[in-house]
This record gives structure tokens, C-alpha cells and sequence, in this order.
């Protein structure tokens, strides 16, 4: 898929240097060699392609790189890092991505943010995941973002793998806190403050 740059799409160089300085990572230093992308496990469900990205956040795409699908996809396998010349890991640029994305009113994929939200709330209410309460929140928040569809997508496959997970120990039906709450707490706190 080639990159196609409307003179009509706004270009914002001040964009690409807040992911460099968020990310920590040298996107300057992408010379689009694409190996990141052949490496990736979801590329191949991603709008952009991980080379396409660092080339749209060069050239100060804002509105395709924040709008895009792609950055939400990203599972942080840490593939593309290990496979760049250059040492780019798009794991960290993934994450600011997501960051600005969030603050500046870009809509998130449904299913994928609602399943960040509950783990993260699960984590911050007891320190660890609690399987049952992540489905349910994760199923809550998919129906009010994507309608009854998202609900129904996938319910036959998840009830059997649920049901496989329980008779085998894997669910607990009471949930458990952690003894170090406050650890997890200051976290959470840490993470707030960085976000500013
Ligand atoms: S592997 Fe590195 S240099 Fe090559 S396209 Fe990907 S980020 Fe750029
Ligand atoms: S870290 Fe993200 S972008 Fe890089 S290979 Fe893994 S899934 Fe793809």
C-alpha cells in the first residue's frame, strides 16, 4: 500500500517531535526499510503498517496517525525492536500514540480500548486480575461503545473458552486483592501525574 499525502491534510512537525520526545525512541532515524512490518504478528490487520506509521509521523500526519486503527493494535511484542537497524522499538511509540490520541478526542477502536479500560481498572481495584469481573466490564463497556453487535461478536467462542477455563481452576469466582495494595496504588498515581 503506497502512502498517499493530500495537500488538503494538515501537516503538523511539531507532532512528530512530541511522539520522539514521549516515546523516547529516534523515529528520524527510520530510513523505511520495512522490516518491522514484515516482522509484525498484527500487521496484517493494522490500516497502517508499523514502517507506514514512523513515516506518517515524519512527514507530521497527525490527523491519519492518531485517527488511525494500527496504533491500537499494536500488542507490544517488542518484534519490530529487536528486528530494527536502527534500534526503533514502536512498542514505546505505540503508547504515546495511544496517549495523545485519548487526549485529543480521537476515537479509539471499541473493543480494544473497552478491554484496556477493564484490565486496568481490575488491576487498580485489587492489584490483579479478577477473570470473571474483566469479562464483565469488558463485555459492559464493549455494548454501550459499539451497540448490541460488539456484544454478540464472538459470545459463542468466548462461552466455550470461558467454560474450558472454569472446569480447569483457571476462573476464581470470589475475587482476591493483593496484600501490597498501596504499591499499586502509588503506580497508578505516578502514572496520572506523568500524564499531566
Ligand atoms: S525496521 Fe526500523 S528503520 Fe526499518 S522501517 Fe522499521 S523502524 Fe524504520
Ligand atoms: S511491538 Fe507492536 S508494532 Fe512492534 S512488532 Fe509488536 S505488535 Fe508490531
Amino acid at each position: 500500500m503506497t502512502i498517499s499525502i493530500s495537500e488538503s491534510t494538515g501537516t503538523d512537525l511539531t507532532f512528530r517531535d512530541a511522539v520522539r520526545e514521549r516515546s523516547g525512541e529516534d523515529i528520524h532515524a527510520c530510513f523505511y526499510c520495512q522490516k518491522c512490518t514484515i516482522g509484525c504478528p498484527t500487521a496484517f490487520v493494522m490500516d497502517y503498517k508499523p514502517a507506514q506509521l514512523l513515516r506518517l509521523i515524519q512527514l507530521g500526519q497527525k490527523d491519519k496517525v492518531l485517527g488511525s486503527s494500527a496504533i491500537w493494535m499494536c500488542v507490544a511484542c517488542e518484534t519490530c525492536g529487536t528486528r530494527c537497524p536502527n534500534h526503533i522499538r514502536l512498542a514505546p511509540v505505540m503508547d504515546a500514540l495511544r496517549q495523545m490520541a485519548l487526549a485529543g478526542d480521537y476515537k479509539p477502536e471499541p473493543a480494544i480500548y473497552a478491554l484496556h479500560r477493564a484490565f486496568l481498572d481490575n488491576i487498580k481495584l485489587l492489584g490483579r486480575v479478577y477473570e470473571l469481573g474483566l469479562v464483565a466490564e469488558f463485555k459492559t463497556l464493549s455494548l454501550l461503545a459499539g451497540g448490541p453487535a460488539t456484544l454478540f461478536r464472538g459470545l459463542g467462542a468466548d462461552i466455550k473458552m470461558g467454560t474450558g477455563l472454569f472446569f480447569k481452576g483457571k476462573f476464581g469466582i470470589v475475587p482476591e486483592r493483593i496484600k501490597r495494595m498501596d504499591e499499586v496504588k502509588k503506580l497508578y498515581e505516578e502514572a496520572v501525574r506523568e500524564r499531566g
